[in-house]
């Protein structure tokens, strides 16, 4: 039902083939184009760090230093454009991500679509007991609710063709249709803005309908940028961060005694090269998690 559908291979006006996921029964997502790769982060990284550092780092090393350490305007040097079709309340949350460009449909130029999004199946779920803003448990009376939803869409949309055959501008008819109706749209966002759209749009506290277009939106730039995309699951979308009060818990109960007395801890199963293999970190990393962890500031 969500972004888990097949990708296919979609070939455009001018020949090209673009690669595209469909999003719940009406919707897609289409890579249209991109700009740079990894190496061009890298690259414009260097401009920065100079060859002095060429020769100890490679690629994926820096480009990890510098997600790890929110030097991120290497990652603007890239971009991603995409053809979107989504409802309009999809749209609405989409639109908020003011870094982006983008050009939607007109419904003042054109018809808008006969076609409107139907949740179905868990989809359709009770108003969460505990979070305003989200579903909870799964709604028995699915029929009932799509009937209700569809008998919206038919009337609305016959209201719609109602007020055109009178000869009522496009743009003053559209007002009687819901925000389910699919419109479509051209969005370009550079990397790092997109790595930003993704971490708030496919957390779970998104709604899911979004989190679908930004889940099967991810999964079509990934391979085009592998290692930032590693760096990004790594260091951003699947991090977590700390309060100042919360380290003080950590340190205090948990870890507190391990790093006060860090440099006894020599033997075979407890030594940086142990952890840092076990923990694929590297010798920068952990060092930089002893800083994190220690009572001194850095
Ligand atoms: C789970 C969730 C729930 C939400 N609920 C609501 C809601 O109830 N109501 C609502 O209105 N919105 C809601 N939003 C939208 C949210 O408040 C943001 O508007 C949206 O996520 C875009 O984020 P952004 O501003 O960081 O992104 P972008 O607009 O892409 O901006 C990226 C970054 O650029 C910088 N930036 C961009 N423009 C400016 C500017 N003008 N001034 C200063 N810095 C700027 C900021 O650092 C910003 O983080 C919700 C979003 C999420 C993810």
């Amino acid at each position: 039902m969500g972004s888990e559908q097949l990708e296919t291979i979609f070939v455009d006006e001018s020949g090209d083939h673009h690669q595209m996921i469909e999003v719940h029964e009406l919707g897609f997502v289409k890579l249209i184009d991109t700009m740079g790769d990894d190496e061009e982060v890298e690259n414009a990284a260097r401009i920065s760090y100079g060859k002095g550092t060429r020769k100890v780092s490679q690629t994926r090393n820096l480009i990890r230093y510098l997600m790890r350490h929110k030097h991120t305007s290497p990652f603007e040097m890239c971009e991603v454009k995409f053809h979107l079709k989504l409802p309009i309340f999809v749209m609405r949350q989409l639109v908020r991500h003011r870094t982006a460009n983008l050009n939607e449909y007109s419904g003042r130029y054109s018809e808008m679509s006969n076609e409107f999004y139907l949740p179905q199946g868990d989809y359709l779920q009770k108003q969460s007991k505990t979070n305003n803003q989200g579903r909870g448990e799964d709604h028995p009376k699915k029929g009932a609710l799509q009937f209700e939803f569809n008998r919206i869409y038919d009337n609305a949309m016959m209201a719609y063709q109602t007020l055109l055959e009178e000869d009522l501008a496009k743009e003053v008819s559209r007002a009687v249709l819901p925000v389910a109706n699919y419109t479509e749209c051209i969005w370009k966002v550079d990397l790092h803005n997109f790595f930003h759209f993704v971490r708030l749009r496919s957390d779970s506290h998104a709604q899911r309908e979004i989190r679908d277009y930004s889940d099967a939106m991810y999964e079509l730039v990934k391979p085009k940028f592998p290692i930032c995309c590693e760096a990004f699951e790594d260091y951003v979308r699947d991090s977590v961060t700390f309060s100042a009060s919360e380290m003080e818990f950590i340190r205090d109960c948990v870890v507190g005694d391990i790093i006060e007395e860090w440099a006894r801890y020599t033997d075979e199963e407890f030594n940086d090269e142990v952890l840092q293999g076990k923990y694929n970190l590297s010798k920068r990393e952990m060092n930089e998690l002893k800083t994190k962890l220690s009572k001194k500031e850095n």
